[in-house]
């Protein structure tokens, strides 16, 4: 069973102290047993790092309308009942299930804030600079904000494809971005720059090599990439191949759009 010790001497062998700026995406089931649960985590990286920030995404606000802009990755008119099943957003509203447990604990820690977008809001403690950065035209600017000031993203049993700093890279790399809409109580809202899908994102691993910290903490691996390198050299890749980090999966409307969206040589 992991103890909070092993995870402080985790962070410490991966050169993470009080002067580190971080973006955490975890899994806690991939941990395996810690004891105190996810609050076990969330303590060991606040009491080590000066900014922590999670993402805590609500889809479960998002609204397909029946008309919209073209090539936009969305079946107009076809989610009637998923949009019965729609929340209205709230700034208390729990994130996702699928951002985990260790993300929804942050977001409950008394000292942390949240930024206000009703799809693509972060969780932060010591980071209202960053999350002040977070408009409705660039979602992801916290990122840049950590990337600013030599931040790293940590990944805790946890593997690029949920690794939001690359889709922020997309959007710097110029990349085609979406429309989507939020059910708000002011209303439906439409949220542009929408990112793009991250199933492919884990080709990017062997062009990180020299970059990223690893170590063993109980049966996972834990990462920690310094963010600035991971935008350099993923904003590079997309600049030489447009189609780099797409995904293969068959009817991946996004990744089929930002395709159609490039001219290739
Ligand atoms: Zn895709």
């Amino acid at each position: 069973m992991l103890s909070y010790r092993d995870f402080i001497n985790a962070f410490r062998d991966l050169d993470l102290g009080s002067h580190s700026q971080v973006i955490v995406h975890a899994s806690f089931t991939a941990l395996g047993e810690v004891a105190g649960g996810a609050e076990t985590v969330v303590g060991s990286l606040l009491s080590t790092c000066g900014t922590v920030i999670m993402p805590t995404f609500t889809y479960r606000t998002m609204i397909t309308p029946p008309v919209g802009p073209p090539d936009n990755a969305i079946e107009y008119g076809s989610a009637d009942e998923e949009n019965l099943m729609a929340e209205f957003y709230h700034h208390d509203m729990p994130a996702d299930p699928a951002m985990g447990i260790v993300a929804e604990t942050l977001r409950q820690y008394p000292e942390a804030i949240r930024s206000v977008h009703p799809i693509l809001s972060f969780t932060g403690v010591n980071a209202q600079e960053a999350l002040q950065m977070q408009t409705f035209e660039e979602p992801l600017a916290p990122i840049g904000w950590l990337a600013e000031y030599d931040g790293d993203v940590l990944l805790l049993g946890v593997d690029h494809t949920v690794n939001t700093s690359l889709n922020y890279a997309e959007r710097q790399a110029g990349r085609k971005q979406f429309l989507r809409w939020a059910l708000t109580p002011r209303g439906v809202v439409a949220c542009p720059v929408y990112p793009g899908c991250a199933d492919g994102f884990q080709l990017i691993v062997p062009r990180l090599d020299g970059v990223t910290r690893r170590v063993m903490l109980g049966q996972s691996m834990v990462e920690a990439i310094p963010l600035r390198d991971l935008i350099h050299i993923a904003v590079s890749w997309m600049h030489e191949d447009p189609r780099a980090l797409l995904c293969d999966r068959p009817g991946c409307e996004r990744c089929a759009a930002i395709r159609a969206s490039v001219r290739v040589p």
